[in-house]
């Protein structure tokens, strides 16, 4: 029988799996699809690499959730640092997302001109520093138990306690307090947030949207695509003796007495004395039974729906230097049956050779979906409401990206809901987590910690919510809270 069990090989479980390997934990790692990286996965077409979902790495810094795993598996990631870190095209205008706060204040102002505007950056760029250090010194969050609340109750916790009222207060309500709250400067932020927060001005709370806005200052690129830190950290976990068991897909988790049996569609039953499960809670209700499953119905009726995704690939054949990787395009008209009013466009490095072969680039294209307008529906409706999306967001890029207009595509392909459920297994292709709000915040998420004895969750529906800094983080709280 193995010490843990961890379900799920996206970057919170391979997270999970490497430290708890490496702290000495006898460790099974179970993946249900025959590729690592989950939403952060890739596919190939020839010599092409395409990133399914995720494209920015971010939280890299020694102190922060990445850096702090690299260090402890002594891995060295190749990471392209990218500056500007994002470009967002709006209304003939290219705002550009500087790493250097003056650069970025300089260019907000001269976009968007208003009396508070510094006011209000330095309040995100103060509580962004100040959530990063808080989180960096405590990994017993949200408390669960007397102990950790008295672990929380520290002397250089206390001047962070300011914080907590960022928790329920809208950035909305921030920008009226400074006259900021133009429609333009309203809309440019709304679409900022729904990437990060999976929530609009009005109802982001100003503590999360403060790391959520703050972070294109800091977006790196990943060598090869965005699994390869996620290939390295799980070769250290090979190093360290874990197991990888690929196309094996968890159906059911049983607790025993004193451990758990979890049984796999390939018919094989693991134990171990505890498990780590990364998958989504929707997913959770279905495998599990008793007292665990009513606890994850619970959570699931507490958080019916999560936003979905749209998403685009292809590959262009160009040697156009742009000046970012990365870009967020507000469209002219809404985008049909999506949500947002803008779509993110990744582009690989003019030189990664591993993702595209030379004159040519892979190009990655999400926005947010209901994904209710993709699911249930007949094979031709669901191929005719893809085609109205793809079109009308390939005619956008080529009016936002006139440089590359002439460019060759082949290769794509576009992604919805229906796909992400297909290859991740997650609930109605559900991505992104739960978005998060002043009514329902951080301090409301489902803890890492469940009320059943060795029985931990990780991933992007459980504290501390989405991205991939985020649920390393959670992996790593949770590793501390197993080896003390
Ligand atoms: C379009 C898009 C763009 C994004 N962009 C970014 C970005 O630029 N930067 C960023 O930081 N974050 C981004 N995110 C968010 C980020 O990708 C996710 O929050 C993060 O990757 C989630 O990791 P996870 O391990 O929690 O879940 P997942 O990546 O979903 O991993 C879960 C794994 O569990 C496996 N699994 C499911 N069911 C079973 C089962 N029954 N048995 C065994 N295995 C199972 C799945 O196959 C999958 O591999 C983006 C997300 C999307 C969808």
């Amino acid at each position: 029988m193995k010490d843990w069990i961890v379900i799920g090989a996206g970057y919170a479980g391979i997270a999970a799996a490497s430290v708890l390997q490496k702290r000495g934990f006898e460790t099974d790692l179970l993946e249900a699809h025959s590729l690592i990286g989950g939403c952060a996965s890739y596919f190939k077409r020839k010599n092409f690499l395409f990133d399914v979902g995720a494209t920015t790495f971010s939280g890299v810094l020694a102190s922060q959730p990445l850096g702090r795993l690299f260090l402890e598996l002594d891995i060295k990631p190749q990471l392209r640092k990218i500056d500007p870190g994002m470009i967002i095209k709006i209304s003939g205008k290219q705002v550009m997302r500087y790493s250097k706060q003056e650069s970025w204040l300089e260019e907000i102002n001269f976009h968007f001109p208003g009396k508070n505007m510094d006011k209000f950056w330095k309040k995100i760029f103060r509580l962004d520093k100040i959530a990063w250090e808080f989180i960096e010194q405590n990994s017993k969050i949200p408390p669960r138990s007397i102990s950790d609340f008295l672990s929380l109750l520290k002397l250089r916790n206390l001047n962070k306690i300011q914080m907590l009222p960022e928790l329920f207060r809208s950035v909305l309500r921030e920008l009226k307090s400074l006259g900021l709250e133009s429609f333009e400067f309203k809309n440019f932020l709304d679409e900022q947030l729904l990437i990060t927060t999976q929530s609009r001005a009005d109802e982001a709370p100003m503590l999360t949207s403060a790391l959520g806005l703050a972070y294109p200052a800091e977006t790196y690129y990943p060598i090869g695509g965005m699994y390869k830190p996620a290939e390295l950290m799980l070769a250290k976990f090979k190093e360290e003796k874990g197991d990888l068991f690929l196309k094996d897909r968890v159906i059911s988790i049983i607790r025993k007495t004193g451990f758990y049996e979890v049984s796999t569609t390939k018919g094989n039953i693991y134990t171990a004395k505890g498990i780590i499960s990364s998958l989504p809670i929707w997913n959770m209700a279905e495998i599990t039974e008793g007292e665990i499953q009513k606890y994850f119905i619970s959570k699931s009726k507490k958080n019916i729906s999560a936003p979905g995704a749209f998403t685009q690939n292809f590959a262009i054949e160009s040697n156009v230097d742009l000046p970012s990787l990365y870009y967020q395009v507000h469209s002219r008209n809404p985008i049909p049956y999506c949500e947002a009013g803008a779509f993110f466009v990744s582009f690989s490095h003019i030189e990664d050779r591993e993702k595209a072969p030379e004159g040519f680039r892979t190009v990655t294209i999400s926005t947010h979906t209901k994904t209710s307008e993709w699911l249930g529906l007949s094979k031709e409706i669901y191929q005719a409401k893809k085609e109205i999306t793809a079109k009308f967001i390939l005619a956008e890029f080529d009016f936002a990206f006139p440089e590359l207009q002439a460019a060759n595509k082949i290769y794509s392909l576009s992604g919805t809901p229906d796909t992400f459920e297909f290859y991740t297994h997650r609930k109605n292709g559900y991505v992104g987590g739960i978005p998060h709000s002043i009514h329902s915040n951080l301090l409301f998420m489902t803890p890492n910690v469940t009320p059943f004895k060795n029985l931990f969750l990780v991933g992007d529906t459980v504290f501390p919510g989405q991205g991939i800094p985020a649920v390393v983080l959670g992996a790593l709280n949770v590793a501390d809270r197993i080896s003390g």
